[in-house]
């Protein structure tokens, strides 16, 4: 498959609502559109993943075919890693080197899962209940794993593929039927890991992958009452009204995986030589539009200054480009609307008096790019910046005096997804790790995860967990059986 069938491909796609075009964030330019799927595509859908669900078609395979399965999807991944990637680039506007790496935790995901098809097990126990119901008292008790019918799986641009993936890989082990909602900026990868899976084996009608808005596919999917289960990632906002929508319609159970504004915390015994670059990197990759990125830095007060100056001298040296452009490392803001948000927290920044170190406008060319941003003297209990998720290549760095302040300053926020913390004091680490709160803490590290770790948010930052064998629970429920004996 070309990227130029798959640009044809979407645009062919049938639908009943508004034409969406989908645009290069990198030059600004429409390079395909398509049609909103619209309801009756929705419903459809639905009863597809239904009927797919109750004939068992992929549910009542024997778990090691559909472990076979879920491998060949990940080799067939990897043999389409180029053309992945490159829409992954032309799409999202990630970086090429940073899109083969990506499409290849992807593949990773469906090998991991693919182990944990034949792991499914509940528990057993003899239960002597003491007669108290006036029967025998002799029990026999077991839990049966089961998926769910159908799951509504909705997720953001900020890595179509890996976003796919993620969600995927683990629904099809557990042995659910879905729906299946890209984001509407980036709907193009999604079409070739369709057809991959179709390719590998799944069965039709097992996975329906459906195109469109948040307000009209993704609502029309999370309040449809034959869906069971919604697993989504996106904004603590649109997490928010998914609950709604479930209270609204069948109390479907929701898994979210939402914001973050996660803190680093620097002490002056850190080894900075690595704790700059490191953070550095973990605030402006992707242009800051990773849900774990750092976007917070406090800095003890003898280190603050040399800090501040690294960052920012870290933040210049990171060169910007399309994926066209040799070399560069930061790719743009996904769209106008992005990058409007992100200029305008920048904006009411600067009104707010806060002092703009470096960056702080966009690019002087085309395509949604904003230089990597480095603020201090902000107000963490009033400003806006300080508060809220930007999702942009944004960091405010700000001084503490001791270990009580920088704790109750990171954990200063409504977000709660990860958290960094640079210090050579072994005690200490681990103490922070204790204090934060925060679903990830990394110890003198930053941005890391693996398939086979939980991942999940504290507070606003999300409902549940995702990865790791938590990743696979997340499409079982547990029926309890009761045997007398
Ligand atoms: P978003 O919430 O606007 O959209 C995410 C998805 O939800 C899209 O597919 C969108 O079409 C859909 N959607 C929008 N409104 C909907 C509705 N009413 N009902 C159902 N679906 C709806 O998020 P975004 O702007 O695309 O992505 C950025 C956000 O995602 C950031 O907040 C970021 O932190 C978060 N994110 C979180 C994680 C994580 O693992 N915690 C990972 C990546 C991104």
């Amino acid at each position: 498959m070309s990227v130029q069938a798959v640009l044809e491909e979407i645009r062919e796609r049938p639908g009943t609502g508004e034409v969406i075009p989908i645009i290069d964030p990198s030059t600004e330019e429409q390079i395909t559109e398509f049609t909103d799927c619209g309801p009756e595509a929705i419903d459809a859908a639905v009863a597809r993943a239904k009927a797919s669900a109750e004939a068992g078609v992929w549910s009542g395979l024997p778990d090691y075919e559909r472990a076979k399965v879920l491998w060949r999807v990940a080799d067939l991944i990897d043999e389409n890693a180029n053309i992945l990637a490159e829409l992954e680039s032309l799409n999202a506007g990630i970086p090429p080197a940073q899109a083969q790496i990506i499409t290849k935790v992807g593949s990773e995901w469906f090998r991991y899962y693919a182990g944990w098809c034949t792991k499914i097990d509940g528990i057993a126990r003899d239960v002597n209940t003491g007669g108290l119901t006036g029967v025998d008292s002799h029990m026999h008790t077991y839990t049966l794993r089961e998926p769910y019918g159908v799951v509504g799986l909705i997720f953001p641009w900020n890595g179509p593929v890996f976003n796919f993936c993620a969600k995927l890989a683990p629904a099809l082990a557990a042995g659910c039927s879905s729906v299946v909602k890209p984001a509407e900026e980036t709907p193009l990868s999604a079409l070739v890991l369709d057809r991959i899976l179709a390719e590998a084996g799944v069965p039709e009608g097992v996975v329906n992958l459906v195109n469109g808005y948040g307000h009209t596919a993704g609502a029309a999917i999370t309040a449809h009452p034959d869906v069971e289960k919604v697993a989504f990632t996106g904004s603590t906002e649109v997490g928010r009204a998914i609950v709604h929508a479930s209270a609204d319609s069948n109390l479907n159970k929701i898994t979210l995986e939402l914001g973050g504004k996660s803190p680093v915390v620097m002490f002056d015994d850190a080894n900075l030589d690595l704790a700059i670059p490191m953070a550095s990197f973990g605030t402006f990759i992707h242009s800051g539009q990773a849900c774990v990125c750092g976007s917070r830095i406090f800095a003890q007060r003898g280190i603050y200054e040399q800090v501040v100056e690294g960052i920012a001298n870290m933040a210049n040296l990171m060169q910007l480009g399309g994926p066209q452009d040799e070399g560069a490392m930061v790719g743009p803001l996904i769209s106008q609307k992005q990058l409007n948000r992100v200029l305008g927290y920048i904006d009411q920044g600067k009104s707010d008096g806060v002092e703009i170190v470096t960056g702080g406008s966009r690019l002087d060319r085309k395509g949604y790019f904003v230089h990597p941003t480095v603020v201090t003297n902000v107000d963490p209990d009033n400003s806006r910046l300080f508060q809220e998720e930007i999702f942009g290549p944004v960091v405010t760095i700000l001084p503490f005096d001791d270990e009580d302040e920088a704790v109750a300053l990171a954990n200063n926020s409504t977000y709660g997804l990860a958290a960094t913390t640079w210090t050579n004091d072994l005690g200490r680490a681990h103490r922070i790790a204790k204090r934060l709160k925060a679903g990830t803490v990394g110890l003198n590290c930053q941005m890391q995860f693996d398939h086979s770790m939980p991942f999940g948010g504290y507070k606003q930052s999300g409902w549940g967990y995702e990865s790791g064998k938590a990743g696979i629970e997340t499409y079982l429920q547990t029926k309890i059986v009761w045997a007398q004996m």
